[in-house]
């Protein structure tokens, strides 16, 4: 296991120039490739929540409800799930946020992503703010890209859109970035309208003289960020102010998964870029992978489904464990956003129902160590449910025994003694229940087979003492798959038709402990509940000679 090193950034001379190419590690590809055929080989990492601004389309005044630092990746752990990534074939990465620069260990992460074979490229996307203090380490530490937010040219208006001043320091930052060789330095400009439309062009001006990719984001509302709907100016309207000031502005050649339409005027050194997440969608081309600052796996910005790697790293999870959880959710991700629908204001534009609102709210499954650590089975290998495929398999006699308890109280247990609930015979009828349900199992559990059952037994046991009726069941079977889902859906099944014969005399009856006590047969091996199962008292018939007194309602 190699252990990230601290603060060896310092010394290190390796990386003082940008853009170093490790030698590539040969990688199945298969792990990162969804079923769509798109391979995944750009992991974006967000470092933290927190932020020392305040945009207005990204947070609220108060900031976000933070996740406690506990449950937030260490050094190590982020490492460690980008060697893991690495190694299956992901060669860019990308540290965001919240805002990146606001954790301290920053140089150290980046030092550390940098020592891994195979990994070309380590790019941050920054709100500048602080470049001028920290670049020149995180330069030297191997940063290769930088990217820097910027919506205004105009100090006043950065001061309302951010709620923080700082937009000289931003200004200088990119400066920085120019001088020490950063080419081209990206300046991402959210697009609003009303507020920076008019600068487009002056945006476009900034890539004259200096090495700057700006690049127009299309504006996306979500629910919190208190910006209307109708903020967005599409793509093509930026376009169209462009070509009015420019009217040779020409597209460039785009590489397979840019998300960024690349043009340029003619003769300037710098060029323009349109990222047009909400008009002209990219899924088709999607090459990217999230990892959220608590360690959450996100194959899509825009799905709520996320896996907490975190959890499944302090689990102890093998690598190949983490490296299986990690392709079964890429061969989950969708074709395209789950949440789309057309605007009202432009009905040709599709638009995102939760958009960035998950980024900082949504809180992920929760996953138990037992479901990181084993390989799903009832999944196809697109990851759709689908019964296991028994064809293979041997036949063996396999029994399972399986229990229940219907907590009554003293009216019912005595009726039921008596064998005076007007329903009828309670006892009886929940065993040829059980028995029924035991062989009618695959058309009530999914992905169940349809099994020829060589014996089924339902006992239904009435227990004075403590008001109870204890079910047990057992089921045979000689064939390929077990018969445990039909023994516990048997006992299941009595225990319900107990309620449901006594309902009348009380609605407090409790089901509880419905379990397994015992399997055999078949590959998996042999089960035996940890409790002590009272076998002998399986046939044994109920006592009849108590009475007890009445106490009321369970
Ligand atoms: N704090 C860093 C920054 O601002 O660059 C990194 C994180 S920030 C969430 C990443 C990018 O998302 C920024 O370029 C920001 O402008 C963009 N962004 C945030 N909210 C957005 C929204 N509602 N619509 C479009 N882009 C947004
Ligand atoms: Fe902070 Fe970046 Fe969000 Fe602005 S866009 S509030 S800088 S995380």
């Amino acid at each position: 296991m190699h252990k990230p090193v601290r603060n060896a950034w310092k010394f290190c001379r390796r990386h003082l120039s940008v853009g170093t190419q490790p030698k590539p590690v040969l990688s199945t590809k298969e792990t990162l490739t969804d079923l769509f055929g798109r391979y995944h080989n750009y992991l974006r990492i967000s470092l933290t929540e927190r932020c020392n601004l305040r945009c207005q389309y990204c947070m609220p005044e108060e900031g976000v409800k933070l996740t406690e630092k506990p449950h937030l990746l260490t050094t190590d752990e982020v490492i460690k799930i980008a060697r893991l990534f690495v190694k299956e074939g992901v060669d860019k990465i990308r540290l965001t946020g919240g805002e990146p620069t606001v954790r301290k260990d920053l140089p150290d992460i980046i030092y550390n992503l940098k020592q891994i074979e195979g990994l070309k490229t380590v790019a941050m996307t920054t709100n500048g703010l602080v470049l001028t203090k920290q670049l020149v380490a995180l330069q030297k530490a191997g940063l290769d890209i930088v990217n820097v937010s910027l919506d205004t040219l105009v100090a006043e208006k950065y001061e309302k859109i951010t709620r923080r001043k700082g937009w000289n320091r931003v200004m200088m930052g990119i400066d920085l970035a120019l001088q020490l060789g950063y080419n081209p330095v990206k300046v991402n400009c959210v697009v609003m309208k009303d507020f920076n439309e008019n600068e487009i062009v002056d945006f476009v001006r900034l890539t004259k003289d200096r090495s700057v990719d700006v690049r127009f984001i299309e504006y996306m509302p979500f629910t919190g960020n208190k910006w209307e709907v109708n903020k967005l100016i599409p793509y093509k309207s930026m376009l169209g102010m462009i070509q009015a000031e420019w009217p040779d502005f020409q597209p460039l050649k785009n590489a397979p998964n840019d998300t960024s339409k690349a043009w340029k005027v003619p003769g300037y050194k710098g060029q323009v870029g349109f990222i047009t997440s909400m008009s002209e969608h990219f899924c088709g081309t999607c090459n990217r992978v999230r990892i959220t600052a608590d360690g959450n796996l996100k194959v899509c910005l825009f799905g709520n489904t996320e896996i907490s790697l975190r959890d499944a790293i302090r689990s102890k999870c093998s690598d190949d464990d983490l490296t299986a959880l990690i392709s079964a959710a890429v061969k989950r991700k969708k074709k395209q956003h789950a949440e789309t629908r057309k605007t009202p204001f432009m009905p040709n534009l599709t638009y995102h129902n939760s958009i960035l609102s998950h980024l900082y709210s949504q809180k992920p499954f929760q996953y138990t160590q037992r479901m990181y650590c084993t390989k799903l089975t009832h999944t196809d290998d697109q990851g759709k449910v689908a019964m296991v495929d028994t064809g293979e398999k041997p036949e063996t006699t396999r029994i399972a025994v399986a229990t229940a308890t219907v907590q009554l109280n003293s009216e019912i247990t005595l009726l039921i003694r008596e064998n005076l609930i007007k329903k009828g015979d309670v006892l009886t009828i929940a065993e040829i229940a059980g028995i029924m349900s035991a062989k009618n199992t695959s058309s009530i559990v999914p992905l169940c087979h349809n099994i020829p059952l060589s014996h089924v037994q339902v006992k239904a046991k009435l227990k004075e003492e403590t008001c109870e009726v204890h079910i047990t069941s057992s089921v045979r079977c000689d064939g390929k798959t077990g018969v445990e889902m039909e023994a516990l859906v048997a006992a299941s099944t009595a225990a319900l038709t107990v309620y449901d014969m006594c309902k009348a005399v009380s609605k407090g009856i409790v089901i509880k402990e419905v379990k397994l006590l015992s399997k055999s047969g078949g590959k998996s091996g042999d089960y035996h509940a940890p409790e002590e199962i009272h076998v002998r008292d399986f046939n044994r018939k109920p006592t009849r000679n108590q009475w007890l007194p009445f106490v009321g309602p369970v």
